[in-house]
């Protein structure tokens, strides 16, 4: 997609803080972080939201929660805990139509959300 903002920070034309790369997955520290740690994993393909998820493109969705946990222990949450957000359409906050993963922690989060 030539006008996504997270395929130019997966593509590195736009600058990130990114704490893990592979060949399927991108992830890099949220510009206004809402707690002590909170990083966006995404996947390098442009897929627009969860509502855009079939059999064919669906596998990166494990593979995103595998890498999670490796960027938890890399972040030293692991034992704490932290939170995975998915936020989807108008109605879920999502701002930014390429599908990404927040992931949260650093201190205890308030649930249930706003
Ligand atoms: P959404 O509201 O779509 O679920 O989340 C979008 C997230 O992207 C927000 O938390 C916002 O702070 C983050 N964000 C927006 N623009 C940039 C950017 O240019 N760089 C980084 N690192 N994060 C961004
Ligand atoms: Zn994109």
């Amino acid at each position: 997609m030539n006008d996504c903002l997270f395929c130019k920070i997966a593509n590195k034309e736009i600058p990130s803080q990114c704490v893990y790369e592979d060949e399927l997955v991108f992830a890099f520290k949220d510009i206004e972080p809402q707690a002590p740690v909170h990083i966006l994993i995404i996947p390098k393909e442009h897929i627009l939201s969860a509502m855009e998820l079939n059999e064919e493109n669906a596998n990166v969705i494990s593979h995103i929660f595998l890498v999670a946990g490796k960027i938890a222990k890399d972040s030293g949450i692991d034992k704490t805990g932290f939170r995975i957000v998915n936020n989807c359409g108008v109605d879920g906050g999502q701002t930014v139509g390429h599908l990404h993963f927040h992931m949260l922690g650093g201190r205890n989060l308030m649930w249930p959300p706003g």
